[in-house]
């Protein structure tokens, strides 16, 4: 088709709209059988302006979008045409926009989702999954503490990607208790996340997220156990009784710190003291188990009879946040000085997240160049890691657990308090009784 034919044919299928505002091109006139010349476009929008006849018979003459600003009211038509084009033309906005959940004050929720000295940015305490879900995009104060732990989980699992192209997890014994302990690093802050998450779906909810919390928590340190009892436990004490009972301890552990957590939550609203003492006391115990044998380490290098490696460097810098993360839990520290302030970015919750991961990261720094530097002594003086004392432990706690997570979460599921159907309306606090 040459140049010209293909212009008419536009000049042809434009000719059709000429009932648009605007003016179209139909061609040349010469020999084509069409109407050349613009059609009748600009003519309309002239026509607005035209008092008399006589106008009207002038209207060829002005051909060009010009004359439409020049005439009488050209201007404010030619506006008014932009604003509709634009209403044409704007994006279905009510369409695209997400509409995010509506956050409440202290005083407009219930007491069992209140925080000490966080005064505002609290969600609905009826949210739905998706809303809590979606909530996790939205600034609340709940925001950063999701985040701080669910952008560790994907290091972490990283670094056992990393780990499991590097090792031999399914035939080789020795490594099973760091396949154990990265598995419950990968669990914990992924649970954390969860369940800060998902705790505003309903006051049995927020209880229940945080039973399975304390539970990760609880066994992240039955890793910990078995990889210390594995690779860290000082050499003076391989073999010994604490050592042969270093696992079954630490599951027992497990089943304490479960309970006396999950319990702490039903005193919250009558004895707070009481229950954070008894919350704070839960996971320090089976800490301080843990890492007897690291203190004993720690301590024979300090009187000299060892060079410090670069495995007990890490674990000083694991101890250090260790100790951070249990003060930024007790003190509630900064929003404790300046209630309101903090709601959103840098309250201790938050803090306490990112210390705990920090000293995961070295504590598992600390492990990783353990096992690997004392292979060959460990395995010489008869340390071989058992199917049982590993993997087994690891499942016997985890059921053992989950159970304990069941007998607490029951009566919560069975007898469901409705008052915190809104937030304005009165603490629902049956179940804390
Ligand atoms: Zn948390």
């Amino acid at each position: 088709m040459s140049m010209q034919g293909s212009v008419l044919a536009v000049g042809k299928c434009l000719a059709c709209l000429e009932f648009m505002l605007f003016p179209v091109w139909r061609g040349i006139r010469a020999g084509s059988g069409v109407a050349g010349g613009w059609s009748q476009g600009w003519g309309r929008c002239l026509r607005w302006e035209l008092d008399s006849p006589d106008q009207k018979a002038r209207l060829p003459v002005f051909d060009y979008p010009v004359w439409l600003v020049l005439s009488r009211g050209g201007r404010a038509k030619l506006r008014e045409v932009c604003q509709r084009g634009r209403g044409a033309i704007r994006l279905p906005t009510e369409m695209l926009s997400i509409k995010l959940p509506q956050l409440f004050d202290i005083h407009q929720v219930p007491k069992v989702f209140r925080e000490d000295n966080i005064i505002s940015g609290y969600r609905h305490p009826r949210s739905s999954a998706l809303d809590c879900v979606l909530s996790s995009f939205q600034m609340n104060n709940e925001t950063i503490n999701i985040w701080t732990h669910f952008l560790p989980t994907w290091y972490f699992l990283w670094r056992f990607c990393v780990l499991c192209s590097t090792m031999n997890f399914l035939t080789d014994s020795y490594t099973w208790p760091l396949l154990v302990y990265m598995l419950l690093i990968c669990i914990y802050p992924f649970t954390s996340s969860c369940a800060h998450t998902f705790s505003t779906m309903s006051s049995e909810s927020r209880h229940i997220c945080y039973f399975f919390d304390y539970g990760a928590l609880s066994l992240y340190s039955l890793g910990c156990a078995i990889s210390y009892g594995y690779y860290v436990m000082p050499d003076c004490w391989v073999n010994s009784w604490l050592h042969q009972h270093f696992v079954p301890i630490a599951i027992g552990n497990t089943l304490f710190c479960t309970s006396l957590s999950c319990y702490s939550r039903f005193l919250e609203l009558q004895f707070p003291q009481r229950s954070k003492a008894l919350r704070t006391g839960a996971f320090v115990v089976p800490f301080i188990f843990d890492t007897v044998p690291l203190f004993y380490r720690i301590l024979l290098c300090c009187s000299g009879n060892c060079g410090l490696t670069d495995a007990l460097s890490s674990y000083c810098y694991h101890l250090l946040f260790a100790f951070l993360t249990c003060f930024l839990f007790t003190a509630h520290f900064p929003e404790r000085l300046a209630p309101g302030r903090f709601d959103f970015f840098g309250h201790s919750h938050q803090l306490f997240h990112i210390s705990a991961v920090v000293g995961s990261h070295f504590q598992m720094e600390g492990v990783i160049a353990d096992m690997m530097s004392r292979r060959s002594w460990l395995v010489a003086h008869g340390v071989t890691p058992s199917f049982l004392g590993t993997i087994g432990a690891l499942a016997v706690s985890l059921i053992l657990n989950l159970g304990i997570i069941g007998v607490f979460s029951a009566p919560l599921l069975w007898k469901p308090c409705h008052s915190s159907n809104q937030p304005h309306t009165s603490p629902c606090e049956c179940k804390e009784q």
